[in-house]
């Protein structure tokens, strides 16, 4: 390039920069922001403390008819009996992490070494009963609140899974669909990003009755339905 025609150049990047800079500005703000925000919504179905004969059969025959995935955190104690539940879970695609091989607190919670034997012992129940190995992880009792036992999870190579969303059906024993419903909604609020919480252990069969209509809820509301 001649020298005389440096200033030109330059002149004509920096009207470009400009264009390109408020240009992009008046595109953004001519577009209804909702239609983009609509996009955004996502919501994560979460079980815990499964697997159980009744309702985890339950909750799969839900999500199978719905066609939708969602997140099991199981109890590898509880796999004994019920491979073909696990084997059915992972088939069909669902995501399966780690609970807990006892779900017995005062056990889990003995010490740093305890708590990693527990993950691992689980780990291995699932790897042999579904076929997978388990990256995901939700502390039994309390979700993401232990932040140094979560440093040591995350240390294993785990990803640790909290909620945001509830359905009532761990501390209500007198839980209903209805109630199991509307507590899905009502936590999950305005929130773009959901991680319900439910559980398909034995006696959760109010969460497999309410499960249709919590789909139909969040699909309706333009939810997309997500697996970690
Ligand atoms: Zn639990």
């Amino acid at each position: 390039m001649q020298k005389k025609y440096i200033p030109f150049a330059v002149f004509f990047v920096a009207l470009l920069m400009f264009l390109a800079h408020f240009g992009t500005r008046y595109t953004t703000a001519a577009k209804p922001v909702s239609v983009f925000a609509e996009e955004e919504k996502a919501i994560y179905l979460t079980f815990d403390d499964g697997p159980s004969t009744k309702v985890t059969t339950a909750v799969l025959d839900v999500l199978d008819r719905e066609g939708v995935k969602a997140t099991f955190f199981v109890v590898g104690d509880r796999i004994c009996g019920r491979r073909d539940i696990m084997r059915r879970m992972a088939e069909a695609g669902h995501a399966i992490g780690v609970h807990s091989n006892t779900h017995v607190a005062t056990e889990i919670y003995a010490s740093d070494e305890a708590l990693l034997k527990d993950i691992e012992a689980c780990a291995e129940v699932i790897k042999e009963a579904a076929g997978v190995t388990p990256t995901l992880y939700r502390f039994p009792y309390g979700g993401e609140r232990r932040k140094r036992q979560k440093a040591l999870v995350e240390a294993q190579g785990y990803t640790v899974v909290g909620w945001n969303a509830e359905c009532g059906d761990g501390v209500a024993r007198d839980a209903t669909a209805e109630s199991i419903y509307r507590t899905a909604v009502s936590t999950a609020g305005s929130k773009r990003r959901v991680v319900l919480l439910m559980h398909d252990g034995a006696g959760h069969t109010a969460t497999a009755e309410a499960l249709p209509r919590i789909i139909a809820h969040f699909r309706e509301a333009g939810y997309d339905f997500r697996t970690f």
